[in-house]
């Protein structure tokens, strides 16, 4: 058994087909004013039911939010905050809106409340990402860690297939590493393995039944779990090669998760071997790794970094990068090992997963 320190994050959690409802109160408790609504470019019909909700307080609406924050769209977000005297931020939608807001609040005293509508998990943890020049840094801070969250399934009726079954991976990769993370603690791996349930068992309903609202609850649920996992430990090999090949080559976050599970778990496998036996319990297979490919295929998500527009000239540099600054991870990470993971993955090439 080894030695273990966990720190709760305080956020106050609201879960429930309708709770959007709840808004107006939520936002009495934290004392908000003047609320500045975050989200992204083509969620007006959503926006509208949370000003609806947020009795009379929407000072500024700010729909620019975009993966990977890019500095440009935080800077204008800062802005907007500061120019609307804005004291909170209700962010509604993907970790993306969420991302934004994380931004403002790194900069200000601003608090948040987020209304995640997809599974990515940005709305539990103290995580914040930034890119600048073509880099993407991420680092932890309390302030930036929203004070209320509120999951309503409802929300999500609508949420694309592909959003679905990249999200939901990206959730079931927060879970997998939680599991292996150097910090791992009872409470955490209890709730990784818990979300991995949740979402092997949804996504794929939900991909051919998109309306299911009972198996949204439960996919949410798994986010939800998967967002405190995420935000409790330290993350290892798969999420810093994520945000190495996001930031840098630009690739679609969500799906960059998808393809990369498979791969990170199995190039981890043998030197993590509680972890994947309670990953593969957790999904009811024998290998976890063979596991989560069969998932990916089930729910239709990318199956190579190729598909995401990765060139193949850029494997070399992506593995450069990924060796630059050590972090812990199972096995050790050297430059040639990271190389032949990213050929399988850029190729898709499952015979590395499954031998
Ligand atoms: P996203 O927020 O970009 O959303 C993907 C698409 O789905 C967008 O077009 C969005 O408008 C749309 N969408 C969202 N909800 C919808 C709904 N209910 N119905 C219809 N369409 C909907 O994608 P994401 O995967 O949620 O977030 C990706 C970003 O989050 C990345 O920048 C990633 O780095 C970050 N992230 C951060 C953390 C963290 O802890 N800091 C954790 C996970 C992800």
């Amino acid at each position: 058994m080894s030695a273990a320190i966990f720190e709760a994050q305080s956020s106050r959690v609201l879960f429930g087909p309708g709770c959007l409802a709840q808004l107006s109160v939520e936002l009495d408790r934290l004392g908000a004013q003047r609320v500045m609504l975050v989200s992204s470019e083509g969620r007006s019909e959503m926006a509208e039911k949370a000003t609806a909700s947020a009795g009379g307080r929407i000072v500024e609406s700010f729909d620019q939010a975009v993966q990977h924050v890019p500095q440009h769209v935080a800077h204008g977000a800062c802005e907007a905050a500061a120019s609307s005297n804005a004291d909170c931020i209700v962010a509604l939608g993907g970790s993306s809106a969420i991302g934004v807001a994380k931004a403002v609040a790194l900069e200000s005293s601003i608090l948040i409340l987020a209304i995640p509508t997809t599974y990515a998990g940005s709305e539990m943890t103290p995580i914040w990402g930034l890119t600048r020049e073509g880099r993407k840094e991420t680092g932890r801070n309390p302030r930036v860690q929203p004070k209320v969250v509120m999951y309503d399934p409802d929300l999500t009726l609508g949420l694309p297939a592909k959003v679905t079954a990249s999200s939901g991976l990206n959730a079931m990769a927060h879970c997998v590493e939680a599991l292996y993370a150097s910090d791992a603690n009872p409470l955490t791996s209890a709730a990784a393995v818990e979300g991995l349930k949740l979402l092997s068992t949804s996504l794929p309903l939900l991909v051919s039944q998109p309306a299911d609202r009972e198996q949204r609850g439960v996919a949410l649920q798994g986010a939800w779990l998967a967002g405190f996992s995420l935000g409790t430990v330290q993350m290892a090999l798969h999420h810093k090669l994520c945000h190495t090949l996001g930031g840098t080559f630009d690739l679609r976050h969500a799906d960059t998760h998808a393809v990369l599970l498979p791969y990170t778990a199995a190039f981890n496998r043998d030197l993590a071997p509680d972890a994947m036996r309670s990953a593969a319990t957790a999904l009811g297979v024998k290998d976890a790794p063979t596991g989560l490919l069969a998932i990916s295929k089930a729910v239709d998500a990318p199956q190579s970094l190729r598909d995401l527009g990765m060139k193949e000239e850029d494997i070399d540099r992506a593995a450069d990068i990924a060796v630059e600054r050590p972090y812990p991870n199972p096995r050790p990470v050297t430059r040639d090992d990271i190389r032949a993971l990213l050929a399988a993955a850029w190729a898709g090439n499952g015979d590395y997963v499954t031998s």
